[in-house]
């Protein structure tokens, strides 16, 4: 956060406007939707809220089956249960991302057993954008919406086009943890003037347009609030600095583990030069093969947290969550061994050299 956000805020307080919707959450709507290569844009109190109104907007109802990828945050999950719609997990590549080779396998065993898909979530792990040409072939031939969860991807792009174009509906997020914030937010992205429409109205209680609250479906109580989207402007203006930033770190760490046996960058190293595909370089992610290295990934964990020093694991499996473990799964193995091999490291836009150098002599140091 800089002084820039600290303006926009104050200037939204004393607007007057303190409330979900108003002048900002107008405007915001309109630089995320042209900034994300979209006719509409709907700002919303959570990544997750996008999800789940994104669905019930889709048509997707109880008892429906929807396929989404494994490796993911667990609100991508959480969102699908909440429609009463079944979750069913498919694998990713050696991207991480939702394989499209499983997820075809996924549609046909699941026709040869007189099933019918409603809808595909494939997410973008870690800023890495998902095969969209691919999936979105697949899910046409068989009759799927797709609802694509960019949630960790804005500013990524793929084949020349924002990651939250691709699908009817896209997802972001504006949670503390992500490439920009609102604090907590979040947005539904589609090109679709009726079902941008028809998202407002649900999340703000279905409330139909007469005076004396009258009402016929069950709504939410989802909308951004107005001083929220404020903050979210000012970010979103500064969002391609925060990428550059956080590339260097890509770039940094890329060298570090030129002299790490058994580690690499998980992903694209350091990025493509064009703008044509490429992450938004969110999270830098090592991969240490256990049967080379002289650590494996917890060692490395908690080394840094013995400094002081936050790493994670990358995300576990929701196949493998002891919530979700009871939903089928199309999966080959690929996701777990991710799992097992992956780490975070500290890839803030804020991170300073200094910090940065320290966390690479460290990591030199346990590696001599
Ligand atoms: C963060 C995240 C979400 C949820 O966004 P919130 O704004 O935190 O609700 C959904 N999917 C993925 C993959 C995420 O990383």
């Amino acid at each position: 956060m800089t002084q820039l956000e600290e303006d926009a805020i104050v200037r939204a307080f004393r607007s007057g406007w303190i409330a979900p919707l108003g002048p900002e959450v107008d405007a915001f709507e309109e630089e995320l939707a042209a900034y994300c290569d979209r006719k509409y844009a709907v700002a919303l109190s959570s990544g997750t809220a996008a999800i789940h109104l994104g669905l019930l907007a889709l048509g997707v109802v109880p008892g429906d089956l929807v396929l989404t990828s494994t490796m993911t945050f667990a609100a991508t999950a959480n969102a699908i249960t909440y429609t009463g719609a079944e979750p069913i997990f498919v694998d990713c590549d050696e991207t991480g991302n939702m394989d499209p080779d499983l997820l075809r396998t996924a549609f046909e065993t699941l026709r040869s057993e007189g099933k019918t898909v409603k809808a595909v979530v494939p997410v973008d792990l870690l800023g890495k954008v998902v095969d969209h040409d691919r999936i979105g072939v697949i899910a046409r031939e068989f009759g799927a919406v797709v609802l694509s969860d960019a949630a960790e991807s804005l500013g990524a792009r793929y084949k020349g086009r924002s990651s939250a174009a691709y699908g009817d509906v896209a997802a972001v997020s504006f949670n503390g943890n992500k490439i920009m914030t609102t604090s907590g937010g979040g947005a539904l992205l589609t090109d679709d003037a009726d079902l941008a429409q028809h998202v407002r109205y649900l999340a703000t209680q279905a409330r139909q347009p007469v005076l004396h609250y009258e009402h016929t479906d069950i709504g939410y109580n989802y909308r951004m609030s107005n001083l929220l989207a404020a903050i979210g402007r000012a970010q979103l203006s500064r969002l391609d600095e925060m990428m550059r930033i956080r590339r260097e770190n890509r770039q940094f760490y890329t060298r570090l583990v030129e002299d790490l046996r058994g580690v690499c960058i998980f992903g694209e190293p350091s990025g493509i030069d064009d703008d044509w595909t490429h992450d938004n370089w969110w999270l830098t992610s090592l991969l240490i093969d256990s049967d080379v290295a002289v650590l494996d990934r917890e060692a490395v964990v908690s080394a840094l947290s013995d400094e002081d020093i936050e790493a994670r694991p990358l995300w576990k499996p929701m196949h493998v969550q002891p919530i979700f473990s009871v939903h089928r799964r199309f999966v080959d193995g690929a996701g777990e061994s991710l799992f097992r091999a992956g780490v975070s490291l500290p890839s803030g836009s804020s991170l300073s050299p200094a910090s940065r150098d320290r966390i690479g002599a460290l990591l030199s140091e346990l590696w001599k």
